[in-house]
């Protein structure tokens, strides 16, 4: 693989120079029309041409999640990914859609291709070209992601990292400790009925279907309850929690259950005086008016939108402020530029945002990029903090990534990855293949427009 870093080296070499650092004298005899045939052909970002995109798919990041890379007729790549979870196939059926564009030009390749995707692992595909797209711009004209959303609102990003749940208190209590002491400033837990599974008389099970079954059914119509004593079980479980961390810290909640509305709220009163920073998706987030219900019945901040395409249903949610905070995942929401816009239109409304990821540190630093750029931004989640390779697969960022809570905003070019680490991706591959060729997907005959 081609060293971007050398190349970047050499754009700034001759930026330098024509700008006179070196020295006018030496550049006496030259036009600045002859010094670039000269020297590296990706100081012309206008004649930046996509020549190819190619897939490596990592497992166990924790999740499965295909990283993309996208190559350049000057030598310099791009690296995006797919939302975890999602089939690298919805990146790789765009490629015959980018082919010959320039990748400077984001927002018209992103226009072109988001008819393509579509909610939660559907927008995985745009999402991942579009992350790719920004770190090519940046590595073209030699400036981070962030600044080409125009600029900063901080220098690094707050992180929270998730932790495996358990469904005893005092040992999970002990683990958000170990967080605090890793300098973490804000936690989240699971919060689930399967934690009452083994306590008699705390859940009402109507359906009796299996598992997987209701795994795909929406929480309204599961059947599945949790009863008065198991809410109470539950919110003793956050107090003991509590009682180790202390009132101060925020505490967010997720992952309760396919439980009915009316619950929510009843769980969602027993919690309050616990001061959780948000209760994370309760009901699906296209339920608006149900969400509205449930968030105009509680005091507990209510929040959606992992798995939300694009900014239009974010903006439905903030306009009818039926949850408190929104949550786009930038890998499904459409990428940088998107979640942007998504931060901005919220902020209009008065609604903030956390940033949802599940990913590897590429989708990551698309996010903490975001982050900076977005004035209504609160904190951003990592899975893979205990993972010790995880932050190993890319070169040029600085080590720890997350350093007590916080992720310092890169300031290389593009999302500031100079390199991939191609023998650590390696070892963690979910499939054989890494980065091979994919000619099969190079045309895709198809009139796309969507009108007539
Ligand atoms: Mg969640």
């Amino acid at each position: 693989m081609k060293d971007s870093t050398a190349r970047l080296t050499g754009r700034r070499s001759f930026l330098f120079a024509s700008a006179g650092v070196m020295g006018a004298a030496f550049w006496a005899d030259e036009t600045l029309e002859a010094v670039p045939q000269n020297t590296r052909t990706d100081s012309r970002p206008s004649d930046l041409k996509i020549t190819d995109l190619r897939v490596a798919t990592i497992a166990r990041a924790p999740f499965t999640v295909p990283i993309i890379k996208i190559d350049t007729n000057q030598g310099i790549s791009g690296f995006g990914e797919v939302r975890d979870g999602a089939s690298k196939n919805y990146a790789l059926m765009l490629k015959s859609r980018i082919l010959g564009e320039n990748p400077c030009n984001v927002d018209k390749i992103f226009r072109k291709i988001k008819q393509f995707g579509f909610h939660a692992r559907q927008g995985g595909g745009v999402s991942g070209i579009e992350m790719a797209l920004w770190d090519l711009a940046g590595k073209a004209y030699g400036v981070p992601a962030y600044q080409m959303l125009g600029g900063k609102f901080r220098d690094q990003v707050r992180c929270y990292a998730d932790t495996d749940t358990t469904p005893d208190p005092k040992v999970f209590a002990a683990r958000l400790k170990t967080r605090m002491d890793q300098g973490f400033t804000f936690l989240k837990m699971d919060l689930s009925m399967y934690l009452l599974y083994k306590t008699p008389g705390t859940i009402t099970q109507l359906s009796g279907r299996t598992p997987q079954e209701l795994n795909n059914t929406q929480h309204m119509f599961t059947g599945n309850d949790i009863t008065p004593k198991g809410i109470e079980v539950l919110a003793d479980y956050v107090a003991q929690v509590r009682e180790v961390v202390g009132m101060e810290i925020p505490i967010a909640a997720d992952h309760f259950g396919h439980i009915p509305v009316n619950t929510c709220i009843k769980l969602g009163r027993a919690l309050e005086k616990y001061n959780m920073a948000w209760l994370e998706d309760m009901i699906p987030w296209q339920q608006t008016e149900l969400w509205k219900k449930i968030t105009d019945s509680i005091e507990a901040p209510t929040l959606t939108g992992e798995d939300i395409y694009l900014k239009e249903d974010f903006i439905k949610l903030a306009r009818e402020h039926a949850v408190d905070i929104i949550q786009p995942d930038l890998a499904t929401s459409g990428g940088i530029l998107e979640t942007k816009k998504i931060g901005d239109a919220c902020q209009e409304y008065g609604v903030p945002m956390a940033m949802h990821i599940a990913g590897s540190p590429i989708s990551f630093l698309a996010c903490v990029h975001c982050a900076a750029a977005t004035e209504n931004f609160l904190v951003l989640e990592n899975h893979s903090f205990d993972i010790p390779w995880w932050s190993d697969i890319v070169n040029g960022i600085e080590k720890p990534f997350i350093n007590k809570g916080f992720v310092k905003v890169p300031e290389g070019p593009g999302l500031g990855i100079t390199s991939l680490n191609e023998e650590v991706l390696k070892q963690h591959l979910a499939e054989p293949g890494y980065f091979e060729p994919t000619p099969a997907w190079d045309k895709d005959p198809s009139n796309d427009r969507l009108w007539s």
